[in-house]
């Protein structure tokens, strides 16, 4: 299985169900090939940053995953209700077709405490495919 260790040395591990809510939530976009990266969530484990976010790397089993046609970030922003002053972006990546990571991220703090476990998908707008990459 393919990782990205740059800054990951914790062991794999499943899934808690707010990490599912919020792959559920990103991969609600409607874009090419987002099928196949929700029948991946099924395949994936995840690795937890070591820097103390919510963020994990995801790992998706090749040998039994369809990969997709979608490469990029699909992303969300806080709702301006949350917090006007503290904005939190969350960040699904695929690379080679494959689930690649979430990332949760505070522009104010960086891996401040604000980052430290996903809010619920509830407090931030709908996700889009974000164009720039
Ligand atoms: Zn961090």
């Amino acid at each position: 299985m393919a990782s990205w260790p740059k800054h990951v040395s914790n062991p794999a591990r499943p899934l808690t169900a707010r990490e599912r809510e919020i792959l559920a939530f990103l991969l609600s976009v409607d874009t090419a090939g987002i099928e196949e990266l929700r029948q991946q969530v099924d395949r994936a484990l995840a690795v937890p940053w070591d820097c103390g976010c919510a963020s994990i790397d995801l790992v998706v089993d090749r040998d039994t995953a369809q990969p997709s046609a979608f490469n990029g970030v699909i992303e969300s922003h806080t709702t301006q209700k949350h917090d006007p002053k503290r904005r939190l972006d969350l960040i699904v990546w695929v690379y080679d077709g494959f689930l690649s990571g979430v990332e949760i991220a505070d522009h104010v703090e960086p891996h401040g405490k604000f980052s430290k476990v996903f809010p619920p998908a509830s407090g931030f707008d709908p996700p889009h495919v974000r164009d720039d990459v």
